[in-house]
């Protein structure tokens, strides 16, 4: 018998979205996040949930957090592409991390954020992945990544990317209490190809910038994104 195939909300969501229901909303969604919101306060459109809530985001994200714990190589070959000195073997402190944020139903890499400091690179601002490694001198540095699904797009005025190396540069100092302690931090960017003109303006905010397409080349066992399009 037919069915429908799953999945079509997605490829049906288009870049023209409705753009300015993102624009003044950020912080509260952010705060929603945090709430948990019951069903009927979340449930508008398909396309205004996704928007607002990030699941096309999260079908980039979640591989990538999971491809730096479980996957040697790919560890390796992000690092590589940072300034830490002598780095690439550090260890992931995704437990402690874990542990730390006394939240055991909160993901150890997503969600961090806080409304406690108003500095420009805090304030309404969130982390998309927070990655916390330590070297073998352990020495402790955290990587800011924003994940920038192919659909998404900057807010011309520049806030959001020029937040992330005030907000590492921030949390080096004083972490949020939820935050592992760490002495150094840097930024990375993981967006589509077909995207950087678009996003060049931003860019250089981001140490590192690392693109979908490079990760489905070099480990197409992690992009799993590839089978929600
Ligand atoms: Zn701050």
């Amino acid at each position: 018998m037919l069915s429908e195939p799953i999945g079509q909300d997605y490829s049906s969501a288009s870049t023209e979205g409705p753009n300015e229901i993102r624009s003044d909303e950020e912080t509260s969604a952010l705060q929603l996040w945090r709430w948990s919101p019951p069903s009927h306060l979340t449930r508008r459109s398909s396309k205004a949930d996704e928007m607002k809530y990030g699941s096309v985001e999260y079908q980039y994200a979640a591989p990538i957090a999971r491809g730096l714990v479980e996957d040697a190589d790919f560890r390796r070959w992000v690092l590589s592409k940072f300034n830490f000195s002598s780095s690439s073997d550090a260890r992931i402190l995704h437990r402690e991390m874990q542990v730390h944020r006394r939240n055991p139903t909160a993901e150890w890499w997503r969600f961090y954020f806080t409304e406690a400091c108003r500095c420009l690179g805090c304030s309404g601002k969130e982390t998309d992945i927070l990655a916390i490694f330590e070297d073998e001198r352990s020495r402790r540095f955290a990587i800011h990544f924003e994940i920038k699904q192919p659909k998404d797009k900057f807010k011309a005025d520049g806030v959001q990317a020029r937040g992330y190396p005030l907000r590492a540069e921030c949390w080096v100092g004083k972490p949020p209490p939820r935050v592992l302690p760490h002495q150094e931090a840097s930024t990375g960017i993981f967006f589509s190809e077909a995207k950087r003109a678009e996003y060049e303006p931003h860019l250089d905010n981001f140490r590192t910038k690392i693109t979908f397409e490079e990760i489905e080349q070099e480990f197409p066992q992690l992009a799993a994104w590839r089978q929600q399009s």
